[in-house]
């Protein structure tokens, strides 16, 4: 009999993770796979950073941090805030956590109650969903398509929203498309919620540096928005640190007060070595990691001009992160190989077991006529697997 709760038995298993085990489980049968599923960095940590985490081992930073972070971090964090994003926060308005995905979690589980609605716009990262629901809200899913990169507009927003709208939660960069949200289309949105003025908003902006258009904004900017959003951001992805799992906040303080007491009672404060490192991460000029977000730029040229060639998938120009989200929904209704593909998930499952590529399906973040591929890999992966669909589907 199943003796779990309610609440695990209906969380979805992220789509994400999920793809890149069963990736690494058919690697370890012998087969030869090529994962573009996993949203991860194929670059090393930069040595400065490796050196400061070394340091810190070296100087006995081995005891419990403060919940919210190592006060250091804090300051390195507010300065960046204020280089990057023109953001003034001080130290009460920081939390630091394990990774973004616990700094979203702690949001979710401080900020709604039963029955309180989130707006996504679609697609969106695949674990919103889930720490939404698991938390008690409803998320309501607006739709967008590659006709509009995308992106939601101030006016699905303002369909969307009801009585019960709590929370509006958006990626930009986006994962999965890649879309970056200009200032214009921020201001747009903004204009919306100021007749709401009960929404708060998470902008998580885990990508900001990967972005290969130049004009990264932060809705937080917005003088009217600032005490209303919630700003996300970590080290994972821009300085290749997705295993060291440090990410933070910079909200209204009694919000972060709030995530604070939170995870006091859940996990405690982030590692110390990681938290070590990610001071002297973020004291450095971005340009320091601007090699990787060159090398991406090249990777997303090679992927999208070879994808062009691949019949029936249909990508916009992704302008920041390091996925591509085409539109594969021609094949819907065909068979190939004796396999029919009607769906999204089938076409991630056709592509890993013809063509030993592991993507991802669009259903797994709310739309189900894409995959996501990610092209953080190496360019003979990128062009091998590529090669590999395009043989599969002919
Ligand atoms: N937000 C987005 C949009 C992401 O793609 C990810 C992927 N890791 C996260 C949050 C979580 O990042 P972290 O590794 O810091 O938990
Ligand atoms: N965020 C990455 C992705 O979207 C990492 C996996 C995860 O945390 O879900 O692939």
């Amino acid at each position: 009999m199943n003796q779990l709760s309610d609440r695990i038995n209906n969380l979805s298993t992220s789509a994400t993770l999920a793809m890149a085990a069963k990736a690494r489980e058919l690697r370890e049968e012998g087969k030869d796979i090529i994962g573009l599923s996993l949203g991860e960095p194929d670059f090393n940590t930069p040595n400065f950073v490796k050196e400061a985490a070394i340091e810190a081992v070296n100087d006995n930073y081995n005891s419990y941090t403060p919940v919210d972070g190592y006060g250091e971090l804090k300051d390195a964090i507010i300065t960046k805030f204020k280089r990057d994003n023109n953001l003034d926060y001080t130290k009460s308005q920081i939390v630091v956590s394990t990774g973004a995905k616990q700094a979203l979690y702690n949001i979710a589980s401080v900020m709604l109650n039963d029955g309180d609605e989130v707006i996504l716009p679609c697609p969106y990262w695949v674990s919103y969903s889930d720490i939404v629901k698991l938390n008690g809200g409803v998320p309501v899913e607006v739709k967008t398509d590659i006709s509009n990169d995308f992106k939601m507009t101030a006016a699905q927003l303002e369909a969307a929203i009801t009585p019960k709208t709590k929370m509006l939660w958006y990626s930009s960069p986006c994962n999965p498309s890649g879309s970056v949200y200009s200032k214009d289309e921020l201001r747009a949105i903004a204009d919306v919620l100021q007749k709401h003025p009960n929404i708060y908003v998470v902008s998580d902006e885990i990508y900001e540096h990967i972005n290969f258009i130049g004009g990264h904004y932060s809705i937080a900017q917005f003088e009217d928005m600032y005490s209303r959003t919630i700003t996300v951001n970590g080290v994972s992805k821009a300085f290749a640190m997705t295993g060291w799992r440090i990410g933070y906040i910079g909200a209204p303080d009694w919000i972060a007060r709030a995530c604070n007491k939170m995870q006091g009672q859940v996990t405690s404060g982030a590692n110390c070595i990681a938290q070590r490192a990610v001071i002297t991460a973020l004291e450095a000029h971005p340009s320091k990691i601007q090699y990787m977000v060159d090398e991406f730029k090249v990777r997303r040229k090679l992927i999208l001009g070879l994808l062009d060639d691949v019949e029936g998938f249909k990508t916009n120009e992704p302008e920041g992160a390091f996925y591509v989200f085409p539109d594969i929904s021609a094949y819907f209704g065909t068979t190939m190989r004796g396999k029919t593909i009607n769906n999204a998930s089938d076409m991630a499952m056709y592509l890993l077991e013809e063509a030993n590529v592991a993507t991802v399906t669009g259903d797994a973040f709310g739309n189900p006529n894409c995959i996501r591929i990610s092209y953080a890999a190496s360019e003979d992966h990128i062009k091998e697997a590529i090669k590999r669909i395009k043989l599969a589907l002919t």
